[in-house]
């Protein structure tokens, strides 16, 4: 069923009784070509673009609770590219072009905005640095803009410029950044995969990978053995406990990071803005609610929970920045884990093992590079080979001193 006006005018005189569900619930067969492990934004991702990209379509995407419970259902939801490195640069880039055109090519609502991600800088030395990752982003046609003080005061009036513990200097602007309904992600590349005769099984957790003389061929699920010639592993936070299972130990932590959403407001903040004195960043949903974020707890854990401390880190970071939301309640708060690399950037390529691939290692920023992410995995899958996009993205690059320390503007884990 394809979504349009015509067809919601048409349900709406049935009543809203003759929807199709978005997507099938189909028991697991006993073999696939490939299988996906992970029902989260990346896994969807790269089962769509399997079917849609390679014409793979004999593929299952396992997911051990219901499609969206991990991250992709738990981020702040912002996209964009300004990063300074040439591999995360090239790569993100391509995400945000995927993300220009995801909503006509999935015929879904996923609610891309692009109103713009405002990094604030509070000193000389920073504005440098954010002229530095602004020219590169420019040398590699990826937008960006060096506002001063009063261009940043014209776009978002309420920070405090006049009596603020960090002043406020100027900023980087990257206009086609800006917001995703990120559970409308998970949904509209499930709704395309399965279009395309994907199987998306819910509950059902992968607890052992069989492999047979140095060869995936299938695996132990919670309902049942299931053959298959290659997997792929995109389970995030979940990276090293899936990977063990073939007998691999990553280069990545887990962490957990904790997102607050606010209760509705008037409309008081039109883009996304970042502080660049402490780890924090704000938006403004379309219901009205303020929806921010700030630093990782600081432990590692395999719990979607946080604690205390980093809330009052967070509501002392918003207030530092925008005094007048001092009085608003926040409504809810949930926490994610996160699959962080020493590096800050990500893995996507083959394993030692045959058929066995890997998807990991996005910190806290694989939100934004779920199409890209998805669409490269897929190739490596695909074809056996890593994409250009992804060659950088190597699992063996902690071994071989070939990081990708993005200091520019990824996360940056030798700060925790
Ligand atoms: C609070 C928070 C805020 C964030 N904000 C942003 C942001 O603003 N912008 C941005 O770009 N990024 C952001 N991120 C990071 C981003 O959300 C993640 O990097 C990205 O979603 C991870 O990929 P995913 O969607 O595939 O992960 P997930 O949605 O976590 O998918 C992995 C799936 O694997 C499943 N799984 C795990 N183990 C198994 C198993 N054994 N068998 C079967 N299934 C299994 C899990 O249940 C899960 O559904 C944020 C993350 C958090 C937690």
């Amino acid at each position: 069923m394809r979504y349009s006006l015509g067809a919601l005018i048409r349900n709406a005189f049935s009543g809203h009784t003759r929807w199709q569900p978005a997507w099938r619930d189909p028991e697991p067969k006993p073999q696939y070509d490939t299988i996906i492990i992970g029902g989260g934004g990346h896994g969807l991702a790269t089962a769509y673009y399997l079917a849609k990209e390679h014409g793979i379509t004999d593929v299952a995407v396992l997911e051990k609770s219901y499609i969206g419970s991990g991250n992709v259902g738990r981020n702040t939801t912002i996209i964009r590219s300004n990063y300074l490195l040439p591999p995360n640069t090239a790569f993100y880039e391509w995400s945000l072009k995927l993300w220009e055109g995801l909503e006509q090519d999935l015929n879904f609502n996923a609610m891309v905005s692009q109103r713009g991600v405002l990094n604030l800088y509070h000193s000389d030395a920073q504005r440098d640095a954010f002229a530095r990752r602004g020219n590169a982003m420019r040398l590699n046609g990826v937008d960006a803009e060096l506002l001063d003080r009063e261009q940043v005061r014209e776009l978002v009036p309420l920070l405090d410029f006049d009596n603020a513990r960090f002043p406020i200097k100027g900023g980087l602007l990257q206009r086609r950044g800006g917001t995703v309904r990120h559970d409308a992600v998970a949904w509209g590349f499930a709704r395309g995969a399965d279009q395309r005769g994907v199987d998306i099984i819910q509950n059902c957790e992968v607890t052992g990978i069989r492999i047979e003389n140095g060869k995936v061929v299938g695996v132990e699920t919670t309902r049942g053995y299931i053959r298959a010639k290659r997997v792929g592993i995109a389970v995030a936070g979940n990276s090293s406990r899936v990977a063990a299972m073939a007998g691999l130990r990553l280069p990545i932590e887990s962490h957990v990071l904790q997102a607050f959403v606010s209760e509705g407001i008037k409309p008081h903040i039109d883009m996304v803005v970042t502080f660049g004195a402490g780890h924090f960043y704000i938006s403004q949903s379309d219901k009205g609610g303020l929806v921010f974020g700030g630093d990782i707890d600081g432990y590692n854990s395999y719990a979607q929970r946080g604690n205390l401390p980093i809330v009052e880190d967070v509501m002392s970071c918003a207030v530092a920045l925008f005094p007048s939301i001092s009085r608003v309640r926040y409504l809810r708060q949930w926490g994610g884990i996160m699959d962080m690399t020493m590096d800050g950037s990500p893995i996507i390529d083959r394993t030692p093992i045959e058929g066995l691939f890997l998807n990991a290692g996005w910190c806290y920023g694989g939100f934004k590079a779920t199409p890209a992410s998805g669409w490269c995995f897929a190739h490596t899958i695909a074809t056996g080979t890593p994409h250009r996009l992804n060659s950088g993205f190597r699992l063996d690059r902690f071994a071989t001193g070939h990081v990708i320390d993005e200091g520019g503007k990824g996360a940056v884990p030798n700060l925790h």
